[in-house]
Formats: structure tokens, sequence, C-alpha cells
């Protein structure tokens, strides 16, 4: 059924806040995006295919719903669920757990259970994720890889970002036993990299030396591609369930897919030795993870359709955006430099004004432990800290940029962008065109 006229749609945006010129000027900008929304959606409707052909391989029944308790011993459910990531993710075998607590947790462990004393883990990709600093040990701290004997080696890309192939092979020795390699830029400037170079990276490094593991950091990467790093040879996909692959419905979690061997290693570090998989209880949480993982590709669609419409939104306004609006996309993050302070506070309050939660308040910028400058962030989300969910942050320093990601549906995701905007247009921190 049509709408009965334009008007009606138009008024719901003015109902939620959004003014006549912002909204004239979304949709301009939306009419020239719609053939990539296409080639998005049919990554998703691919995706989907891959999720409920696992889902029916695998049998789900309702039986795969029930809560387990205490040690958890014969949860069907949850091993069912496990046999279902292997099966979407084309590897041997794999954990997903409540009992990974995040991201960093759970990469974590995969780094933990698959690193000796005396041997070496490699960044081919320079610097990893903020979090990995504590957990390697390049920021001092208790327990790190490093405390343990295990030491770090990186190899930084070349300017242009690519990869510093001479850099690597020189990097790689006898004890390099695992390489870890990051998908997604995270906060850094990097490009984000696709499954097909990442596929080119680790054929290279086994080239150089057969036996060496590999593991993806796959944080945001999840359903972007219809490959991901495990159909290219990782030997470990690692990420969290509040991210892409939870579809927003899942209120904890990280997972772990790969070889046998190295899974069976990770379920060993997670619980402990001998005990490995057979104990963890679900806790009720079965029917979030699969329904969530079913969810998964729309959502993520959902979210990418959110980043590249912002890109557009803003770099036509002159606002730089990594990636550019132009850009193909390997992970759901979007970068937008405001060149102000007030610019990112406007900037967050729309998004926060557009949430379903929380809508009422106000963020301001804020001293967080562990960062050098204020920190700014926008979330009304389900699940703290989702990031599935439409969210903006980003430290208030120079170039004063947001990093943006989320959005369950591709509507909320457009209302959040159209509402910043909106902020910035009431503050005069931002000019439509004529
Ligand atoms: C989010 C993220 C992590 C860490 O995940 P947390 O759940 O925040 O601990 C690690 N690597 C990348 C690339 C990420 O985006």
């Amino acid at each position: 059924m049509e709408l009965k006229n334009p008007m009606e749609l138009e008024g719901i945006y003015h109902t939620l806040g959004v003014s006549s010129p912002v909204y004239a000027y979304g949709e301009a900008v939306l009419e020239s995006l719609r053939p990539r929304f296409g080639a998005m959606d049919r990554v998703a409707e691919y995706n989907q295919g891959k999720v409920l052909a696992a889902m029916q391989k695998n049998r789900v029944n309702a039986a795969h719903f029930a809560a387990t308790t205490g040690y958890g011993y014969d949860d069907e459910g949850r091993d069912n669920l496990e046999r279902v990531y292997a099966d979407v993710f084309h590897t041997q075998a794999a954990l997903v757990r409540p009992q990974i607590t995040c991201g960093t947790h759970a990469l974590a462990v995969a780094l933990s259970a698959n690193l000796l004393p005396g041997d070496e883990l490699l960044s081919p990709v320079g610097a990893p994720y903020d979090t990995l600093e504590e957990v390697i040990g390049i920021r001092e701290s208790r327990c790190s890889l490093k405390e343990y004997g295990v030491t770090y080696a990186q190899a930084d890309l070349t300017p242009d970002g690519s990869f510093d192939y001479a850099a690597i092979q020189s990097a790689i020795n006898s004890r390099t036993k695992l390489i870890t390699i990051q998908r997604s830029k995270g906060y850094a400037t990097r490009p984000t990299f696709s499954v097909a170079q990442i596929g080119e990276l680790i054929d290279f490094c086994k080239g150089v030396k057969p036996d060496v593991k590999v593991m993806v950091d796959n944080c945001y990467g999840e359903f972007v591609e219809t490959l991901e790093p495990s159909d290219v040879g990782a030997d470990l996909v690692v990420g969290s369930l509040i991210k892409n692959p939870g579809g927003g419905l899942a209120p904890i979690g990280g997972y772990i897919c790969g070889t046998r061997a190295c899974v069976e290693r990770c379920a060993y570090r997670l619980s402990a030795p001998g005990l490995g998989q057979e104990v963890g209880a679900n806790l009720g949480l079965m029917p979030a993870f699969y329904q969530g993982l079913f969810l998964a590709p729309t959502v993520v669609a959902g979210a990418l359709k959110g980043a590249v419409f912002a890109a557009n939104v803003y770099e036509k306004l002159g606002f730089p955006c990594v990636p550019g609006a132009a850009e193909d996309r390997h992970d759901i993050i979007q970068a937008v430099t405001l060149g102000s302070r007030e610019a990112m506070v406007a900037f967050c309050k729309g998004i926060q004004a557009a949430a379903p939660v929380d809508s009422y308040v106000t963020p301001e910028p804020w001293a967080m432990p562990g960062y050098d400058s204020e920190v700014i962030m926008a979330a009304g989300a389900f699940v703290q800290g989702s990031s599935i969910e439409l969210s903006a942050d980003g430290p208030i320093r120079p170039p004063y940029a947001v990093y943006f990601q989320g959005g369950l549906t591709w509507y909320h995701a457009k209302l959040g962008i159209l509402m910043s905007l909106q902020k910035l247009v009431d503050a005069g921190l931002a000019k439509l065109p004529a």
C-alpha cells in the first residue's frame, strides 16, 4: 500500500524533530544511493540463506532454546548453536558462549590458548585494537601474554595502507607461532581490509611459514561480505556477540570459530584443562543467540546503509569521511571529521535524541579513565555498550572525528543521521546546500 501522500512520511520525521530542509537534503542524497543499497540487500540475502542453511542442516528446534544452569553438561542447545556457527563460518569447530564477556575477552582467550612461553605473536597489519595492547603486553599489564613469556612483533603497513610484504617476511621467524590480523580499522586511520585482501595476506604468511596459525579479529566485519576470513585460510576468526553476529538480540557473549585443534585449546583456556567445551550453562540465552544470528545479516545491512548514508550526507557538506562517500565497505564503522568540539557535541546530541532508549538525555564530554583526552559518546541502546545498535563516540581532540556505527534497522540509522545533521544545522555548524 502506498502512503496516502508523501507528506505523511515527512510528517513523521517532523514529529521526530527533523525539519523540512534537512529531510529534503537527506532524500536527495538517498536518491543517488539506491543502486548501492540494492547491492547490500543482495549480500544480506545471500548471508540470510547461509545462516538458514546452517540452521536447517543442524535441525534447530524448540528443545535447543531450553535454559540450562549449573555445570551445563549435555547442553544440546549450546552445542548445536556451536555447530550452526561452525557451518556459517565454514569451520570445523566453534566456541560460542555467554561466558565470553566481550570481544577483547574472546581475543584474549584465542591468543593465550594458542601461544606458549617462547612463542612469538606477529601482527602484520600494524598496531592492534587499543584493548589488545594490554592483552599482548605492548602496554605493561598484569597477566599479559608478555608476562607469560610470549613475545610480540609487528610489521607496519606502508604509508598508503597496504601490506609491507618485505617487512612481514623478515618479521616471521622460527618462534612465530600465531599471526593476528585485525579486519576492521577500529579507531585507527588505516583502511579496513576486504576478505580478499586478508586471503592474500594469509597465503603470503603461510607461504613463508606453512605451519603458522592465523587468527583474524573479525569484530564489525561479520556479514558485511558473503565470505568470511575463515573462507580464505584463517585458522581462527573471533568476535563479539554485542556487535554484528548477535543481531542486536544477544545481551552478552563472544565467538571463536576455527580448526578443531585451535578451538579446543580455546575451550580449555576459557573453562579449564580437561573440562573444555563440556561445561558452561547457557543461562537461558539460547533464544537470543539463535534469533540474533538469524537476524544478523539484515541488521548488518541496515547498519551498512547507515554508514554509507552518513558518509554521503556529510562529505557533500565538506566534512571529510573515512571511508569516503564512494568507497566500498568492509566493516560498519564510519568516521566523520567534524573539526570542532562543538560540532562533535551537536552530532552526538542528534544521535542520542534519535534513540529508542534514553532519548531525553544529553551526552556531554567526560574524562574517561584510560584516555588522554575527554571522550563523548552517544548511545541509547537496549544492550549496554552494544555497538551494533546506533551509537557514536570519539575523543575530543583534533581532528575532532566521531566514529559512528550500528543501527538495528536502516530507518533508525537514517533518523539518527538526519537528527545529527539537524543539531549541526540548528547550531550554525553546518550549512545545507542552497
Ligand atoms: C570492538 C572491538 C574489539 C574489542 O571488543 P570489546 O567487545 O569492546 O571488548 C576488538 N577489536 C576490534 C577491531 C573491535 O572493533
